[in-house]
C-alpha cells in the first residue's frame, strides 16, 4: 500500500477524515504520542489496526472524541465526577474508562463493556475528528511492542507501506501517553500513570483515587512473572511494551551511586567490544523525561547500540512515576540497584 503524508492543513485533514470515514487508516498527531485511527463506531476499520500494528487483539483502544458532548453516543450515563474530570482536564492527556453502549463494537473495546474515552488537546487531532464526523479510536501508531511514536519519522519508520495516510504534524508535546482512569467503581482507579496524576484528580474530585494493584507490583515479581497472576485490569499493561532493540538495564539506587555505576558499567562493556547508550534525566526533570523517554529509545536504535544504561527517577506517585513505568516496562524489568 501507499501511504500518503498529509500535513495538518485543513486540506490535508479533509483527505485524512475522508479516508476515516471510508473506513482507513490515519496515523495523526496527538499531544501525547501519535496515534493510529480509525472509525470507532466501524468494527472492521478497528479491526484493520491490530492488523497494521500487529496488536493483540484483546487489547482494547482509546476512543478520541472533540466535543464533550459525543460523550453521550458511547456511554449510557455521566456521573458527577466524570463530569468534573471532563471540565477540568479535557481537552487533555486524561483517558476515562465509562461503561459502553451497545452501539460501540465489542472490537474497540476488545470484549469489555467498557470503553475508553479521551479529548486530545491538538489542534491537528481535534479538526481530524471533527471533520470525520464519528469518534476514532487510536492506539499508539507504533508496531506493537516498540516505543509509542512521538515524532512524525517514527511513525513513517513503523507505519510506511501499512496504512492509508500519516498526518506529519509538530513533536508531541507530553511524549508519553494518557493516565488512564477507570471511573467504573466507586473508587476512580488509576490503571496507567501519565502526566496527570494522582495527585491532580483528588484535588479535583476531592475525594482519593487509587492504584490498579498491579501498576505497584513488586518490580521483582514483575520480573519473575512478568505480571502474570496479578491480572491487570487495564488488558494493555500485560504485554511486553515499549522495547528498544538493545538489551536494557536500569540503574536504582541514590544518585551518586547510580552514576558511578553507569559509568562502570559503560567501560566494562566498551571494554568487551560493545556499543553503549545511556539514558539519564537530570534528577527532578520529570516533565522533560516524559518529553524525551520514547525519542530517546528510538535515537538509540538508529544508533545501533548493543546495550542502554538507564538511570531511575524517584518519584512515588507524580510524573517520575508514570516515567518509571515506561522505563521499567522498556528494560523488560531488568533492574540492578545500587
Ligand atoms: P494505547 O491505545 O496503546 O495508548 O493503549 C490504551 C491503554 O488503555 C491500554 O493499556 C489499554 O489496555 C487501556 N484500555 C483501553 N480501553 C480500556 C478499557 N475499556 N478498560 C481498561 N483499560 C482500557
Ligand atoms: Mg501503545
Amino acid at each position: 500500500m501507499k501511504t500518503k503524508i498529509l500535513s495538518i492543513s485543513e486540506k490535508d485533514i479533509e483527505i485524512a477524515a475522508r479516508i476515516i470515514r471510508d473506513g482507513g487508516l490515519v496515523a495523526f498527531p496527538t499531544e501525547t504520542v501519535y496515534g493510529l485511527g480509525a472509525d470507532a463506531l466501524n468494527a472492521q476499520a478497528v479491526g484493520s489496526i491490530y492488523e497494521a500494528k500487529g496488536r493483540p487483539s484483546d487489547n482494547p483502544m482509546i476512543v478520541h472524541i472533540a466535543r464533550a458532548s459525543d460523550m453521550g453516543r458511547l456511554t449510557p450515563r455521566l456521573s458527577p465526577d466524570i463530569v468534573n474530570l471532563i471540565e477540568n482536564f479535557w481537552p487533555g492527556p486524561l483517558t476515562m474508562v465509562v461503561k459502553k453502549k451497545d452501539e460501540v463494537p465489542d472490537r474497540t473495546t476488545g470484549g469489555l463493556d467498557t470503553v475508553a474515552v479521551r479529548m486530545p488537546d491538538s489542534k491537528a487531532a481535534l479538526n481530524l475528528i471533527t471533520m470525520s464526523d464519528c469518534p476514532i479510536a487510536a492506539p499508539s501508531a507504533n508496531i506493537s511492542g516498540r516505543p509509542s511514536p512521538t515524532r512524525a519519522r517514527d511513525v513513517i519508520a513503523d507505519m510506511d507501506g501499512k496504512i492509508e495516510a500519516i498526518v506529519e504534524g509538530e513533536d508531541c508535546r507530553v511524549g508519553i501517553e494518557s493516565t488512564v482512569v477507570d471511573m467504573t467503581s466507586g473508587i476512580p482507579t488509576i490503571l496507567r500513570p501519565g502526566i496527570i496524576t494522582a495527585e491532580n484528580i483528588e484535588a479535583a474530585l476531592g475525594k482519593k483515587v487509587q492504584y490498579d494493584p498491579a501498576l505497584l507490583a513488586d518490580d521483582q515479581a514483575m520480573k519473575n512473572q512478568g505480571g502474570e497472576g496479578l491480572k491487570p485490569k487495564s488488558p494493555g499493561m500485560k504485554y511486553k511494551h515499549y522495547a528498544p532493540k538493545a538489551q536494557m538495564t536500569v540503574i536504582e539506587g541514590r544518585r551518586d551511586k547510580v552514576k558511578a555505576e553507569i559509568k562502570r558499567l559503560k567501560g566494562l562493556n566498551e571494554r568487551l567490544g560493545l556499543k553503549v547508550g545511556i539514558i539519564l534525566f537530570e534528577e527532578k526533570a520529570f516533565i522533560e523525561a516524559a518529553h524525551d523517554f520514547f525519542a530517546k529509545l528510538r535515537d538509540l536504535d538508529g544508533e545501533e547500540v548493543d546495550l542502554i544504561l538507564a538511570g531511575a527517577m524517584s518519584d512515588s506517585d507524580g510524573v517520575g512515576f508514570a516515567v518509571m513505568n515506561r522505563m521499567l516496562k522498556s528494560a523488560g524489568y531488568n533492574i540492578a540497584k545500587v
